[in-house]
């Protein structure tokens, strides 16, 4: 047997999906094409058949962004996949895909703003139902079950307070209710959670996040199986274009072959910084999932193989300290980002989370003093002189 089928994660990163052109490249090709010539129009009229292998148009196929859907299916398991121009584009697509009027939608309260748009405010003027639940409750996820959900949606851990759902229970809740479950993966990035392994029937991915890692091109990517792939999204795909740009996968392709080496070293630094932060009087809290204080430390240790990229913290002093200590740090910058190479520091109840209601805010922990830090590859000692001396500014 070829040793291809047993390769371990780091090598799939490398080498799985590729397909090399006449010409022998050794970094993957880049079609930037959005048509295909045909040698006749019998050939033509083949391929339109489906009689023939091979592309059509780049709205619904392109050779570099198939190689990168090939390498995210070796990553997580995944029989099909489908690349996205933005990690919203693939959560939209997966929903609206699927979603029919008089349906309903149970999904976790802590989401990404815009997903929770989509849910509560995009998918009702199509006659979707849904219910919110604290997505830590699995009790409240079976209180919210009608027969009509068909969809039951979860990102953990969650932005911004890093907080677990336990991905198995609720998949076997939907499985039981004829339901599909989503999983929103970007916090955990594929290294450290495989929700298909644990019963997840569809899987999501901003790939703008981790997979590209140096805050260049924006994507996403939906993994499913083959069935699913092309009953519900194929078409939807084909037809209303939510395509991923043929460059973009190109770039995504070379940060999957450093993904493993990147969110390691920006673990490890998390882990620090989180260390340092969960022992100092001028934090209220500290929310670091691998951490003996994080309040589901037991269900991390089960579905997670690794802590975060990113620390939550709540300075004492609400918003006026919680300004103060961003703006007095030099060498992590502030923006709204994730994932990237650069340390970046948030405030979400005044960015990322100011269009919730406060009512909304209280309910998922996100006081003015919280805080999302997401940790770069700068080095570490570095990142903890920044936040001493930050720290010290509001002291
Ligand atoms: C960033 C993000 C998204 C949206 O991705 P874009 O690529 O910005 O469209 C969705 N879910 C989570 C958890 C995210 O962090």
């Amino acid at each position: 047997m070829s040793l291809k089928n047993n390769w371990r994660t780091a090598t799939r990163l490398v080498h799985s999906g590729t397909t090399r052109s006449q010409f022998g490249e050794t970094s993957e090709a880049l079609y930037l094409t959005q048509g295909y010539i045909y040698d006749s129009a019998e050939a033509a009229e083949a391929r339109f058949k489906g009689e023939e292998e091979g592309y059509i148009y780049s709205r619904y196929g392109n050779p570099t962004v198939s190689m990168f859907e090939q390498r995210m299916c070796a990553l997580e398991g995944a029989q099909d996949a489908r690349a996205m121009a933005s990690g919203m584009a693939a959560v939209t697509a997966a929903i609206a895909c699927q979603a029919k009027a008089g349906d309903h939608i149970i999904a976790a309260k802590a989401l990404f703003g815009s997903c929770r748009w989509v849910i509560e405010k995009l998918m009702p003027q199509y006659g979707v139902e849904f219910t919110l639940v604290d997505g830590k409750d699995i009790n409240a996820w079976k209180r919210a079950v009608q027969s009509n959900t068909t969809i039951f949606f979860l990102e953990s851990p969650t932005n911004p307070t890093l907080e677990l759902v336990d991905i198995k229970a609720v998949a076997d809740l939907a499985h039981e209710n004829d339901a599909v479950l989503i999983v929103d993966n970007v916090f955990a990035t594929p290294m450290y959670q495989r929700p298909i392994e644990m019963g997840a029937d569809i899987v999501i991915y901003s790939t703008t996040k981790h997979i590209d890692g140096q805050g260049r091109c924006l994507g996403g990517i939906i993994l499913g199986n083959e069935e699913w792939i092309k009953e519900k999204l194929h078409e939807y795909y084909r037809h209303t274009g939510p395509c991923m740009s043929p460059f973009n996968a190109w770039n995504f392709l070379k940060g999957l072959e450093t993904l493993p080496i990147r969110v390691a070293h920006q673990t490890a630094s998390a882990g620090k910084l989180a260390d340092f932060l969960a022992t100092q009087k001028s934090v209220n809290r500290m929310l670091y999932p691998t951490h003996p204080s994080h309040p589901q430390a037991d269900l991390a240790q089960r579905q997670m193989s690794g802590g975060s990229t990113l620390v939550a913290f709540e300075i004492c002093g609400g918003k006026t300290n919680a300004f103060k200590f961003i703006n007095t740090l030099e060498t992590i910058q502030i923006s709204n980002n994730l994932g990237d190479a650069k340390s970046l520091i948030t405030h979400p109840a005044t960015t990322t989370h100011k269009n919730l209601s406060s009512k909304d805010r209280e309910e998922l922990n996100i006081s003015d003093g919280m805080i999302r830090l997401s940790v770069g590859l700068e080095d570490a000692d570095d990142l903890m002189a920044d936040v001493k001396k930050a720290l010290d500014s509001i002291s």
